[in-house]
């Protein structure tokens, strides 16, 4: 076993114990609530970091805290008395323009993906947010503007390098580890440490889009025309529904600012010149009250609402696969959504229909193909706001739409540490999921995550 001496001999990257500098910055992770102390934090700089600390873990017998971005409702990026494994300074991004895709380490965050990509006119689906990493959302799904057109990220992942639980490196691709790559599909981060990511590019340069706000009481009718129109738009077309309590900015009129609205956030990526058109039905559904709207860099619209999430901020979610948005289900949302405990906080429906339903349910690890949205009910919150309120706006709201959605699969990318829907999450997969996790994790090393027990 390796002592804690030997391993800052053997890597390359900072280690940092308690009491030592940053070591208070570094525990923490994006979601305030969770308060946890490791006993080393290791900044990983290469693949060969990455060997010499998993092997650190496993033959000390530590628990293993593996982070991207760090950005994990249930905090799965930090933990106490073990060790954490921090990617953020593997954060490089490489665009191959003929292959036309780009191959980043797993500290990338979306705002570097994007960073990179967008030179070269390209970019992939990512989050709505440019401080989440590119690991955990790929590994567990990927939902975002451009889903409908180019797919879930995951759909997008070529191939990955991976640090299995033994320390040995390998490559998942269609080629090599196939069982692997499919796993990685929406499966999480139960397989090993991935060092890096090839994913898939498309042309998306300026988009045209932003947000539209209008009244509550036209929520109903604005969620309705959301979801008629939203079934049958070209899929270059991104939109989400969400509730938003106006935060002072300049395109809101000042005596609105604190006002509860519901919004459409739009985002255009077919022709720039189209996309008045793209979104006219969401102009035609009831007065704009104010909006952000035009032609911008897909990366501006991908950092546009970072200032609503900033780290630290205390953090619970609940979150569904919906098949089908009956009346009663629009009802519980306008009476249970608005107004919501805190300006951050929000319900939001992305849609994932058009291209990642044209995937096979059992493709990927990643199985719900007939879902027509996830839903995600957050809440986001800095004192004074308590935390009993907003975890119970979060419960109350979640058990009136519940029912409706469908099925009881949730999202894991999206879930709090209290909702263990694993198996539910992966239905028909789960098995076959458990069966990678014996080959690459039988004795499930990498357990700190929206765990699949390895098959016996
Ligand atoms: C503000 C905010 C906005 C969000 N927006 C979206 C959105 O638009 N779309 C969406 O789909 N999701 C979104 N999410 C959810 C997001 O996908 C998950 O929180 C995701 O897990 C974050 O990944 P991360 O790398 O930042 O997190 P981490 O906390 O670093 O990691 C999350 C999980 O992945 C594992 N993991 C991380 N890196 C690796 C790796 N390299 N190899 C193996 N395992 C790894 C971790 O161990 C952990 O279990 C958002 C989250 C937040 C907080």
């Amino acid at each position: 076993m390796t002592t804690i001496a030997e391993l800052r001999e053997q890597v390359r990257g900072p280690v940092v114990e308690p009491g030592e500098d940053d070591y208070e910055e570094l525990r923490r992770v994006h979601n305030g609530v969770h308060d946890r102390r490791p006993a080393l934090i290791v900044r990983a700089t290469s693949t060969a970091d990455v060997v010499a600390t998993v092997n650190h873990a496993r033959e000390a017998g530590l628990d293993l805290a593996v982070r991207g971005g760090g950005h994990s409702a249930p905090g799965f990026g930090t933990c106490d008395g073990g060790v954490v494994l921090d990617l953020s300074l593997i954060n490089n991004v490489f665009v191959d323009p003929v292959r036309k895709t780009a191959r980043t380490g797993g500290g990338a965050t979306w705002g570097d993906f994007n960073h990179a990509t967008h030179a070269f006119g390209h970019a992939t689906t990512g989050g709505i947010i440019s401080t989440t990493g590119v690991s955990g959302l790929t590994l567990g799904g990927g939902v975002g503007y451009l889903a409908r057109g180019c797919g879930l990220t995951c759909d997008n992942l070529v191939s990955a390098e991976v640090v299995t639980a033994d320390g040995r490196i390998l490559v998942a691709s269609e080629t090599q580890n196939e069982d692997l790559l499919w796993a990685l599909r929406g499966g999480g981060g139960n397989f090993g440490v991935v060092t890096s990511f090839e994913l898939g590019l498309h042309d998306v340069g300026t988009i045209y889009g932003g947000p539209l706000l209008y009244e509550v009481e036209d929520g109903p009718a604005v969620m309705r025309a959301y979801d008629e129109y939203i079934q049958q738009a070209p899929e270059q077309l991104g939109a989400f529904f969400g509730w938003q309590m106006a935060p002072p900015l300049p395109f809101i009129p000042e005596d609105r600012h604190g006002d509860m609205f519901c919004v459409v956030v739009t985002c255009w990526s077919g022709r720039p010149e189209m996309g008045e058109q793209a979104i006219k039905p969401f102009r035609d559904v009831a007065e704009v009250k104010a909006e952000l709207v035009g032609p911008m860099p897909y990366p501006a619209l991908n950092s546009a609402f970072d200032g609503l999430f900033h780290k630290g901020m205390r953090q619970y979610w609940k979150a569904d696969y919906v098949l089908d948005l009956p009346d009663e289900a629009i009802a519980a949302h306008v009476e249970h959504g608005p107004p919501t405990p805190s300006l951050s906080s929000t319900m939001h429906l992305y849609s994932i229909n058009g291209t990642p339903s044209r995937v096979g349910p059992e493709e990927t690890a990643f199985g719900h193909r007939d879902a027509r949205y996830v839903m995600v009910i957050g809440a986001f919150w800095d004192p004074p706001v308590e935390d009993d309120a907003a975890i119970r706006w979060v419960r109350d709201y979640y058990d009136a739409v519940h029912p409706f959605s469908g099925t009881e699969g949730g999202y894991i990318n999206m879930l709090s540490e209290d909702d263990d829907r694993v198996a539910q999450n992966y239905g028909r997969n789960y098995e076959r999921l458990q069966q990678v996790k014996a080959t690459y994790d039988p004795d499930n090393l990498f357990h700190l995550n929206q765990n699949i027990t390895p098959a016996r």
